[in-house]
Formats: structure tokens, C-alpha cells, sequence
């Protein structure tokens, strides 16, 4: 065994430290199998655990980095076997397990999907968590009996990832998207994705009237808080919104009127824990309905040593659309 270039994360007195350098191959965890990474990405959680803004690593040392897309280099599993392309969301890498921002890493073969057939393994991660989740998102609001003709949908943290992923779907399903940025330069590009609107968040940031105009019938929440609260005081008869981030805070300061008076659904959305037969349908879905040109446009491509700095920027709310971590 030897050791492969990892971002370490190590508890210190004050806080903790966040470097590049060798692992030791044997102090892996445990697993069934065992992935040479080729890439990862950046998502809003990874940006909490890498700058320590929020408790989100639950072991020390942690490497951190949530997705992962890699070969398969040794395997007990009855499932996987060497050389296989897979991909891993969640299941708490980089949180409770050692992660993704490695050029290995060690996990339970139950944990993997095997590569979705029509996407490469730089696709699959440029879609990561958060493209994943905005599909989470897309489905529930469809179970939920919503389809386009009802009327608009809301995407707010629009210029972020799960957002510009969650505009793309939703507009090539047909809906009327409206996109709540704090970005406005950012009009164009929202736009281009597929979002036949862009307004201010700040129409959305105000304390909550009870019930507002009604405006839409279906939503993708990223933010929370009054924006949330906003969302829903607006939102359509029998409409329902899939709230699924925190990234203007973890509260929701609103009032029971728009369940109570209009039927409105609140759909909670958890990618981490998602079972593997909703995740299949998810990826088989994301590889069928998006479009994967519009998937370039919001990717940018960075490298391993990049990883820190980027996780800065993310929580400055900085990041626009999605970024792939190349690791091998
Ligand atoms: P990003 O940082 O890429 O996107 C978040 C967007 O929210 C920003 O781009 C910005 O959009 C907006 N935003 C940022 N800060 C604030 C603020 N203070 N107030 C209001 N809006 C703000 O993150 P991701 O897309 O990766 O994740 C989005 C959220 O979804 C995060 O909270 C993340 O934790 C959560 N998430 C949850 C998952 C789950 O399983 N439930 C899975 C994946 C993500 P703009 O500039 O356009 O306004």
C-alpha cells in the first residue's frame, strides 16, 4: 500500500487546517471497494465543510468532497469489478467517510452507481449533488400531480448549481421558468438555460405577508428563510415547492396560510440518503432530459490544488453554475 494525493481537513485548537498532501492508503475506511477518482465537483456543502462554516465533517482527519466519478481499482462486491465506471452522491462522503477530493478513495460498494449510460464520468460530475438533487426536486413536484400547463415554476438561488441545473429541467419539461437571482448581470445567462424570467431576490427577502399575489404554481427552493416564506405566501392554488437548500439561512419564518387557505404542499428534498432505486430513476432521468450542451455552458473545470479557494467562493455565494474537480 502506499499513499495518493488527498485535501486533508484536521481539527486544530482553533478551528481547523485544510491542505493537499499524501494519504496513507492504510488509514482508508472501510469499504468493499475501492475507486481511483477521476473527478469530483463543488457543492454548497463542500464549500461548509472546507471553510468550516458549518459542522457538516463528523471525523477528523476528514477529506471532504461529497460526489465522486471514478474506475473501480479493487472490489469484493458482487456488483462491481475492476475497471467498471461508477459514481457515488452522498451517503455522507466527505462528511462521516473519508471523501472525493482524493485520487482514492475507499467505499461500500452498496454506495455506487454504475456509470449512467449517456453521460461520461466529467458529466456525471459536472451534474454532481446539486444537478442530482434539482432532478430530485423535478420528480417530486411531477408526483405530486404538477405539469407545466398549471403554470409557472420559481427557481430561486438561480445562478448556483442546483439552480441552474433545476432551470434547464424544468424549462425542457415545458415550464414557464422564473428564475430569483441576487445576480442580475447574471440575466443572460439564466436565460440561456432555459428561464423565461429573472427577478430580484430582494422582492423575495422581505418578512412573509401571510398569503401574497398568487404567482406560481410549482418551485425549487435553494434558499430558505423568507425567501421560502415568500415563495410559498405566493405560490398557486394546490401548487406545491420543492425545498431542498439553506443557503439564506435554515429557518422559516412563515405562517400556515398558504397550507391551510390554498392547499399549498411543502416538498422536502434529501439527496444524501436518497435509496438507491429513486437515485437510479434520478440518473437514468438526468442522462434522458438534459440538455447536456446547456450542462457544458454552466461547468467550469478546476484542478485538486483550486479545491480551497473555490470552497471560499461558493459560501460568498461567488460560484456560478457548477464546478468539476479534475483529480485523475
Ligand atoms: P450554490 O452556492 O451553487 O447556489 C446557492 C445559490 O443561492 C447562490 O448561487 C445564490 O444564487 C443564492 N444565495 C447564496 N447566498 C444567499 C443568501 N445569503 N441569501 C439568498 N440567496 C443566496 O449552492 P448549491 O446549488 O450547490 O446548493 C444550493 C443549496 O441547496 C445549498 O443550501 C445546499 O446545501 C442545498 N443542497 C441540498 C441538498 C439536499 O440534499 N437537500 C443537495 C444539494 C444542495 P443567486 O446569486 O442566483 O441568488
Amino acid at each position: 500500500m502506499g499513499t495518493f494525493k488527498a485535501i486533508v481537513i484536521d481539527k486544530t485548537e482553533t478551528g481547523q487546517q485544510v491542505r493537499s498532501r499524501d494519504f496513507d492508503e492504510a488509514d482508508l475506511m472501510e469499504g468493499d471497494v475501492t475507486v481511483r477518482v477521476a473527478y469530483s465537483t463543488l457543492n454548497y456543502k463542500d464549500g461548509l465543510a472546507l471553510t468550516g462554516k458549518a459542522p457538516v465533517v463528523r471525523r477528523f482527519p476528514m477529506i471532504p468532497g461529497v460526489d465522486l466519478a471514478g474506475t473501480v481499482e479493487h472490489s469484493s462486491h458482487p456488483d462491481f469489478k475492476l475497471g467498471d465506471s461508477v459514481i457515488l452522491n452522498g451517503w455522507g462522503l466527505g462528511e462521516t467517510h473519508l471523501g472525493a477530493y482524493a485520487e482514492k478513495v475507499r467505499v461500500r460498494g452498496e454506495w455506487l452507481l454504475h456509470l449512467p449510460k449517456g453521460l461520461t464520468l466529467q458529466q456525471t460530475m459536472a451534474i454532481g449533488t446539486a444537478g442530482y438533487t434539482a432532478m430530485l426536486c423535478l420528480i417530486a413536484i411531477e408526483r405530486h400531480g404538477l405539469r407545466c400547463h398549471r403554470g409557472p415554476a420559481i427557481v430561486t438561488g438561480a445562478a448556483g448549481g442546483v439552480g441552474s441545473v433545476a432551470i434547464s429541467l424544468l424549462a425542457r419539461a415545458g415550464w414557464h421558468v422564473i428564475a430569483s437571482t441576487g445576480r442580475p448581470q447574471e440575466a443572460d445567462y439564466l436565460k440561456h438555460l432555459g428561464a423565461a424570467e429573472v427577478i430580484e431576490r430582494s422582492e423575495l427577502t422581505g418578512p412573509a405577508r401571510p398569503l401574497g399575489k398568487e404567482r406560481w404554481c410549482a418551485g425549487v427552493d435553494t434558499v430558505g428563510s423568507h425567501v421560502l416564506a415568500n415563495v410559498l405566501s405566493m405560490t398557486k392554488y394546490g401548487g406545491a415547492i420543492a425545498a431542498c437548500g439553506l443557503a439564506g439561512g435554515m429557518d422559516l419564518p412563515g405562517s400556515v396560510a398558504p397550507f391551510i387557505l390554498r392547499g399549498v404542499s411543502l416538498l422536502g428534498i434529501d439527496s444524501v440518503m436518497t435509496p438507491r432505486n429513486f437515485r437510479l430513476e434520478a440518473w437514468s432521468r438526468l442522462a434522458h432530459d438534459l440538455d447536456l450542451v446547456k450542462l457544458e455552458a454552466m461547468t467550469t473545470t478546476i484542478t485538486l490544488d483550486q479545491v480551497v479557494d473555490a470552497g471560499q467562493a461558493i459560501m460568498e455565494g461567488k460560484v456560478r453554475g457548477r464546478i468539476v474537480v479534475q483529480i485523475g
